[in-house]
């Protein structure tokens, strides 16, 4: 049995070795079916000079990790961040994989990231960094090997460089080689949304299960850029207070509430949120701690440790980033009776919708967004009740319940696949 006192809650990929360990330890697992699994099947490192605006060159370090590919082609996104490290695109390429199982989509798991500071560079030197990026992993992906797509400080504008980059080696357009890209290159309808509605619906289910109503209770939101905007905003049109939002600068709460968009409008106008003057000014520490009953942590890995896991007052956590809550922190969670939608599941929405639009890309056929978000809440629909029937059945946590799911999915997969040669 894993020893969670000793454990350290700062490294991504030791978290997601353990969550893996604590699901497939349930699943009575072949050992060398465990083995293979829970590790990559290939990693590519790559260095190349960049040229900034001011005639500065600077030598930058990338990685793609494919962690699986037994249930079809790798799928995940690429990070631009100063932290970004091989072991943390490992995690969330590992992440990818029990995500695309457990909304059963027929993709295996992968990640990207380049460490760097977007923040400070210019739009110029972001397309240079993507194109080159994009050019030294390309013998790794495609429509049929592995499909990038946003993910912290990426978006629309990164992936029309990456569609562009790889066509023109090609020699042809090849539009169906990444996701979440603009709508007039193959981008779908609902996909800029589609984590944060994927985020709302299981919160619904959550609330179903505990018999809440979500209209009129208070919400707090950390991150505020893809996932977390679009939450916040979608929370407040469904008629839950938006309490408490923040940014890497900092937090913001008003116990009356907040209007999503008219904060959006002042960090676009003014580059400083926490200034906002409707709400007051709180640390993202506090901001987690706030009084609520759902919080949506939808910024980076490790923000609920046992540091402060024991203080939270939300009843639903609503994963939208990968890795926010560390082991430890998970079993202080479950003792203080806080329902728990872990990330694989609360926030494959994305990769969902990034199914959908590479089907959609791959038929030359698009679909309504009416017809996306249908689909979209089936999916996930089906998958809380799959996850939650585990869970009650093994009495575990819906983490581990998650996991349980989507190993036993790769695991079954590898089993009737064999051995090459
Ligand atoms: P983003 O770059 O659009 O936004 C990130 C937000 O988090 C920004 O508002 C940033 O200021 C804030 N932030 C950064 N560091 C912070 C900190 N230390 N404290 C508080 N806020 C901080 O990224 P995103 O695409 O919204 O991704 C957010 C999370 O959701 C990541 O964990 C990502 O892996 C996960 N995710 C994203 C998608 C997607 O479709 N974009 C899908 C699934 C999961």
């Amino acid at each position: 049995m894993v020893d969670l006192g000793a454990y350290d809650e700062s490294r991504p990929l030791d978290m997601h070795d353990l969550q893996f360990d604590l699901a497939a330890e349930k699943l009575g697992l072949e050992p060398w079916i465990a083995e293979k699994i829970k590790r990559p099947r290939r990693e590519l490192t790559v260095r190349f000079p960049l040229r900034f605006d001011d005639g500065r060159i600077q030598l930058m370090e990338g990685h793609r990790v494919q962690h699986n590919t037994l249930r079809g082609p790798g799928k995940g996104g690429i990070r631009y961040h100063p932290r970004v490290d091989l072991d943390e695109v490992r995690a969330l390429a590992g992440w990818m994989t029990w995500k695309c199982a457990v909304v059963d989509i027929p993709f295996g798991g992968a990640k990207g990231g380049v460490a760097c500071d977007p923040t400070t560079m210019s739009a110029a030197e972001r397309e240079r960094l993507t194109r080159r990026y994009i050019w030294e992993i390309s013998p790794l992906i495609g429509p049929e090997q592995d499909i990038p797509a946003p993910d912290v400080n990426t978006g629309p504008e990164t992936m029309g460089w990456i569609v562009d980059t790889y066509s023109v080696f090609k020699g042809y357009t090849c539009n169906s080689v990444v996701t979440g890209k603009p709508l007039c290159i193959g981008g779908s309808l609902g996909r800029l949304k589609a984590t944060s509605r994927g985020c709302i619906y299981v919160l619904e289910e959550a609330a179903r299960h505990l018999g809440l109503e979500l209209a009129g209770c208070r919400a707090v939101v950390q991150g505020f850029g893809n996932v977390g905007y679009h939450a916040a905003e979608l929370l407040h049109e469904a008629g839950v207070k938006v309490v408490g939002l923040s940014n890497v600068q900092g937090a913001l709460y008003n116990p009356a509430g907040i209007a999503p968009r008219a904060a959006k409008q002042h960090e676009l106008s003014t580059g400083d949120l926490p200034s906002y003057a409707e709400a007051e000014r709180l640390t993202n520490q506090e901001l987690l701690e706030l009084p609520c009953e759902v919080l949506i942590p939808a910024a980076l890995e490790g923000q609920i440790t046992r540091a402060n896991a024991g203080r939270i007052k939300a009843r639903i956590i609503v994963e939208g980033a990968n890795g926010p809550t560390s082991p430890p922190a998970d079993d202080i969670l479950k003792d203080k009776g806080i329902f728990v939608v872990p990330d694989i599941l609360a926030n494959a929405g994305g990769v969902t919708v990034s199914y959908f639009e590479w089907v959609q890309n791959l038929q030359k056929l698009f679909w309504t967004e009416d017809d996306v978000n249908r689909r979209l809440r089936e999916i996930l629909t089906r998958a809380f009740a799959e996850v939650m029937a585990i869970a009650q059945r093994e009495r575990t946590t819906m983490r581990t319940a998650a996991y349980m799911l989507a190993i036993e999915r790769v695991a079954e997969a590898k089993r009737v696949r064999g051995i090459f040669p």
